[in-house]
């Protein structure tokens, strides 16, 4: 029994990328604990593939990934932290000590418009599903893609645009596809190169795309910004995210919880840290979760003694954008929540074929059978 007990809330992918980070940093002088509700470890951004029957969602048991890494796996929801006894509370009546927590909870999601279909990759497959067959068969000839402002997970709502588009050109069918968004240049997150190609891209499918207008969606199949009024059969949109608001953890603007640049909570003491979308910071993605992750992982490792303070993390998004086509690998620097210096190339630069760029996640879902059918949260 070792003395330096670990607890991570949370089963995504900031949750698995820091128990595998974890393990390889301070291996058996940790104890882990892993608190999470659902089953399995599912891989949330290749929903957008399966309402084009391109492929399932794949996902992992939890159980499996617990057994491979000697982590204890209490399949519970974290309902409070005690910082000063060092304590989480579960719904299910557990109290857990600890020495170190890593908090990776993910976003709450909320619908941003009463009258457009939220995407969502709990039931991709069913409900965009109708709508890419509507276009196939040319039942529907106009889909709007309205992005609400922030914060939300940018890239899915562009790869559904494109995706779309490229389906109603592979079937002959004309649709009139339209693409609205508060951001000043699409994907403005991830740097004017990504930017640019994304433009290139659009415009390449036909997309007419209005940028920099906040829009509202008064009624179905209206939606209207400025002066402009649009309609359209289907309007299409993302859930906002908003963070987890544990009680005994602080939370600033829109629930999420404040990190520090060594992705300790701020406001607790030098043992609580948080990862993923579940954090303030600024751009949700998988990619960023994980290098948080890692970087809290390393931050326990050394409270527990294994190895020197981690660096600050200097986050960089690494991400792949799914088109229709051939997919595009865009790269950024993220300082004050913006890209900067961005790449864009149509081969990967990291050495797998990921969507979620994980050094440990990566490697180890690669040495796993995921399995296809649907996973059991849905
Ligand atoms: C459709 C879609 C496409 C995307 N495409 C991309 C992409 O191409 N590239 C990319 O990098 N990112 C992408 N993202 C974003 C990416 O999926 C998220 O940023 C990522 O999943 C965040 O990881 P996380 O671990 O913070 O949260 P999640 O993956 O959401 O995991 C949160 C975990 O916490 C658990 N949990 C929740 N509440 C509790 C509780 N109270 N107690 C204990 N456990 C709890 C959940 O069960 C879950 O296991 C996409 C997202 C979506 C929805």
């Amino acid at each position: 029994m070792v003395g330096f007990n670990v607890v991570i809330c949370g089963g995504g992918i900031a949750g698995i990328e820091g128990l595998l980070r974890l393990r390889r940093l301070a291996g058996d002088r940790v104890s882990v604990t892993l608190v999470s509700p659902q089953e399995d470890f599912v891989y949330r951004p290749l929903a957008v593939r399966e309402p084009f029957a391109l492929a399932d969602v794949p996902y992992y048991p939890l159980e499996r990934i617990a057994s491979d890494t000697g982590t204890r796996w209490i399949r519970d929801r974290l309902e409070r932290v005690d910082v000063d006894a060092c304590t989480v509370h579960t719904a299910g009546g557990h109290e857990l000590p600890f020495d170190a927590l890593l908090l990776a909870l993910g976003a709450g999601e909320s619908a941003p418009y009463e009258h457009a279909h939220v995407f969502s990759d709990r039931d991709a497959g069913q409900s965009f599903r109708e709508i890419v067959r509507g276009i196939e068969l040319g039942h529907i000839k106009s889909v709007a893609f309205v992005l609400p402002d922030w914060p939300v997970w940018p890239v899915p709502l562009y790869e559904l645009a494109l995706m779309t588009a490229e389906r109603a050109r592979g079937t002959s069918r004309d649709a009139q596809i339209t693409f609205i968004t508060p951001e000043g240049r699409p994907l403005k997150a991830f740097g004017q190169a990504a930017g640019d190609a994304i433009l290139h891209l659009l415009a390449q499918a036909g997309i007419k795309l209005h940028t920099g207008v906040v829009a509202r969606v008064p009624a179905p199949q209206v939606v209207t910004f400025g002066d402009t009024r649009l309609e359209a059969e289907r309007i299409v949109t993302l859930p906002r995210v908003t963070g987890p608001a544990v009680p005994g953890i602080p939370a600033g603007p829109g629930w999420f919880v404040p990190i520090d640049e060594r992705c300790l909570v701020k406001e607790t003491n030098d043992r609580v840290f948080a990862a993923g979308d579940a954090t303030d910071f600024a751009v949700k993605h998988g990619g960023i979760g994980a290098q948080q992750a890692d970087t809290a992982a390393a931050g326990i490792a050394h409270v527990a003694g294994a190895g020197n303070r981690p660096p600050p993390l200097q986050p960089v998004i690494r991400g792949m954008l799914l088109t229709g086509g051939r997919p595009l690998y865009l790269v950024a620097r993220v300082i004050a929540g913006l890209g900067w210096r961005s790449e864009v190339s149509e081969q990967p630069p990291w050495p797998a074929d990921e969507k979620v760029v994980a050094e440990e996640l990566g490697p180890y879902l690669a040495s796993l059978d995921a399995a296809t059918d649907p996973p059991r949260w849905r």
